[in-house]
């Protein structure tokens, strides 16, 4: 399953959660927590539908494991507990704390995750609180599984995908080049259709993974493929329309590709 999957199932759930059917939103944030069980995010969505409050308890300490300073699981928990007093034990005390990134900085503020004091530019705001960079880097290092042998193979892909496109477009130009309308209506079908296309090549190449700054290597590669037939074959000299109709079409394919990329 990959994370495009994932976000379906999280999705589904929380439609199926707002329609009150909270049977069928239980059994897929399950199913999406068996692919990643340490989302604390999802737990704490789930949480308010279970009717166990055994099981409830289970899955806010275990957010609490994962994410220690996570202040809303920890005030769930207290409240199940019943009792203010544990919610006022088990609030950690607001001493004055220094920033881990900026140590003159004084603040009051922890990483919910792994507890760092951090000062309010260091923060990050996540959908389960605040976050250390360090912690969000960690999180997006999970999402950003390829490798260096991935991201050769996929600005392979990009660049023979540019050499494909770099030829489509010197063929449409010399086809369409004398027809305006027609040569504008090839390009806006064309650039985006190229692109997507090159994306979803791009992708398989890469076994579905993803890195850190891959979409803008990809699109260079992408770019430099296009122009090296494209240049040669006299594609910019011909007229202003003929540079008009390839430029169109070439921002069209880059831009779709990079927006491809980078969900
Ligand atoms: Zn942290
Ligand atoms: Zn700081």
């Amino acid at each position: 399953m990959d994370e495009l999957d994932l976000i379906n199932l999280k999705k589904q759930a929380r439609v199926a959660a707002a329609t009150g059917d909270k049977a069928r939103a239980i059994q897929l944030y399950k199913e999406v927590l068996s692919q990643t069980p340490d989302d604390d995010s999802v737990i704490m969505e789930m949480v308010p539908l279970l009717d166990d409050e055994n099981e409830r308890r289970n899955y806010l300490q275990h957010v609490l494991r994962i994410s220690p300073y996570n202040e809303e699981a920890r005030a769930a928990l207290a409240a199940l507990a019943g009792s203010d007093i544990a919610a006022a034990a088990a609030q950690p005390e607001l001493e004055v704390l220094h920033c881990y990134y900026h140590p003159n900085r004084e603040t009051r503020l922890r990483c919910n995750k792994c507890g760092k004091p951090i000062c309010t530019e260091c923060a990050v705001r996540t959908p389960v609180g605040y976050r250390c960079p360090d912690c969000v880097r960690e999180l997006q290092d999970k999402f950003y599984t390829a490798d260096s042998g991935d991201v050769i193979k996929g600005a392979i892909a990009a660049f023979a995908g540019g050499l494909f496109t770099g030829f489509v477009t010197f063929l449409a130009v010399m086809l369409l080049g004398g027809f305006i309308f027609f040569g504008f209506l090839a390009a806006f079908f064309l650039g985006p259709a190229l692109g997507g296309g090159v994306a979803e090549l791009v992708r398989r190449a890469m076994g579905k993974r993803r890195a850190r700054n891959f979409p803008i290597i990809g699109d260079i590669a992408f770019l430099v493929g296009i122009f090296i037939i494209a240049i040669p074959s006299g594609l910019f000299f011909w007229s202003l329309f003929s540079i008009g109709m390839a430029a169109l079409l070439i921002i069209l394919a880059a831009s779709t590709l990079y927006a491809r990329l980078k969900f």
